[in-house]
């Protein structure tokens, strides 16, 4: 007789390359019921867009017809976003505390979308992200921060303005299933409103806690350019998820996007990725790809600071068109080539905040991490303690260069290192996980709590 155990040993083999990890461990298995010769299961992924759900169930359905007795295997994909955890309370200098930072009722992930500098296509990005994101059934808003020069109305055609509620909190409009508020919804052109500090401050705080988002899976915040109050309130106000940085090719852009990208290191705001916009032209005709300014700008950036390359997008006037005729291209002309990266980036993000959600729902947080005796020491949240030796950590390193994300198999054979090799930075990734540096100049190794724990598990086992 087939017991659920039986069903979960042999979907222990099928992976979600989203999350690098087997459907089992990430009790993504539900509603197992064994009736042979049938077997049926279904499998709810943390992330709506993902690109590897036939392969998830094609992969499910062989593991469980190798069960003796089974003919038939069905196996239904589902998905349910995961939400990412609420802020922690925070001490101020002078003894006081600051309260913990929360997310606007029944919002699950609340991304940010930054820029260095402004016209890079922040915006656009924002929009499109969005729409792309609602196309595959999650519940999404848009909320314009971009107080200073506000375009989300614009982009999505929206004129009428938004009603407040008998508590005065304000209704979001609704355009392409987004939710969406801006300041540019709330003033006409015979009211420009010219913007002080503490006014914008006050105006985040009131779209995150004044507007009646509803239940959304994702809120995308499109973040003035640069950094500044609204940058410095919004992440003390709210606990965000995580931000996207968008860049463009020019060397310029890129630099000011690496200052943009440090802004979010202090205060614990995991960078998802960067992307870079109008990185080629594609020829409509021939189709081939024309790199007019310097290539690989955004994936040598991304590389060099250890976050991952969500994609580039082509310049494509119809984005322009699209934008100005009040429609973004996703949801004017789903065919276009260009829609197409917008939804695979829209992939990438989703991806990477089931990853972050997943990394930071654990309670083996380390206390202190130190050098001690040529070990990592980490000294755990429970009182327990780890050295792992470097080489140990180095060759565990789950980084894309070293772990092939759809099979897990690690790229390179076991380094052999020499006798002085030791980490040079070890840098907190919000409140999940570590970056190191090592001196063989490999750094992009992002070492979540969960993962070390695990390691350290793997590392007592192999000492007895
Ligand atoms: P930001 O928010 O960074 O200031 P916007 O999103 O407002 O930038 O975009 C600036 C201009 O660039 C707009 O006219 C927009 O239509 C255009 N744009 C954005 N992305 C693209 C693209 N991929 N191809 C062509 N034009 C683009």
């Amino acid at each position: 007789m087939l017991s659920e155990k039986d069903v979960l040993d042999k979907l222990s083999v099928v992976r979600d390359p989203d999350l690098g990890r087997d459907v089992v461990s990430l009790e993504y298995v539900k509603n197992i019921r064994v009736c042979a010769p049938i077997v049926s299961c279904d499998i709810e992924l943390s992330n709506p867009a993902s690109m590897a759900k036939d392969k998830i169930r094609d992969d499910a359905r062989k593991a469980l017809l190798e069960l003796p007795e089974i003919n038939e295997a069905n196996v239904e994909i589902k998905w349910r976003v995961t939400a990412s955890p609420e802020g922690v309370k925070r001490a101020l200098p002078g003894g006081q505390v600051a309260p913990a930072p929360q997310k606007p009722e029944g919002v699950k992930n609340l991304i940010a979308v930054a820029s260095g500098k402004g016209g890079v296509g922040k915006s656009t990005v924002a929009a499109n992200l969005a729409v792309a994101l609602r196309q595959t059934g999650a519940s999404v808003g848009l909320c314009d921060a971009d107080v200073y020069g506000p375009s989300q109305g614009t982009m999505f055609g929206l004129t009428a303005r938004p009603e407040a509620d008998s508590e005065q909190r304000l209704i979001p409009l609704e355009a392409h299933g987004v939710k969406i508020m801006s300041m540019g919804l709330l003033t006409t052109k015979e009211t420009p409103v010219i913007w002080r500090g503490p006014m914008a401050t006050r105006l985040i705080q009131q779209f995150m806690g004044g507007v009646l988002w509803g239940e959304l899976d994702y809120l995308i915040i499109d973040l003035p350019p640069g950094t500044g109050d609204v940058q410095l309130t919004l992440t003390q106000s709210v606990p965000l998820t995580g931000a996207v940085i968008v860049t463009t090719p020019q060397d310029v852009a890129r630099t000011i996007a690496e200052k943009g990208l440090r802004m979010f290191r202090p205060v614990q705001v995991p960078v998802l990725g960067i992307i870079e916009n109008m990185s080629y032209f594609q020829c409509s005709h021939c189709h081939e790809k024309t790199h007019i300014f310097s290539q690989g700008g955004g994936e040598s950036i991304s590389s060099e600071l250890g976050v991952p390359f969500l994609g580039g997008i082509p310049l494509d006037p119809e984005v322009v068109l699209a934008g100005d005729q009040g429609e973004p291209i996703v949801a004017r002309n789903p065919d276009a080539p260009v829609s197409a990266v917008y939804r695979e980036i829209a992939t990438r993000v989703a991806a990477a905040v089931a990853r972050v959600n997943f990394d930071s729902d654990t309670a083996d947080r380390p206390k202190e991490i130190l050098e001690e005796d040529g070990k990592l020491k980490i000294l755990w949240a429970d009182g327990s303690a780890t050295s792992f030796p470097f080489d140990f950590l180095r060759n565990r390193c789950p980084c894309a260069l070293c772990v092939d994300e759809w099979s897990g198999k690690r790229k390179h054979l076991i380094l052999l290192l020499p006798s002085n090799f030791r980490p040079m930075t070890v840098e907190p990734v919000g409140n999940y996980a570590i970056q190191i540096g090592w001196s063989d100049s490999h750094n992009t190794g992002i070492y979540s709590f969960r993962g070390l724990k695990e390691m350290a598990v793997e590392l007592e086992a192999a000492q007895k």
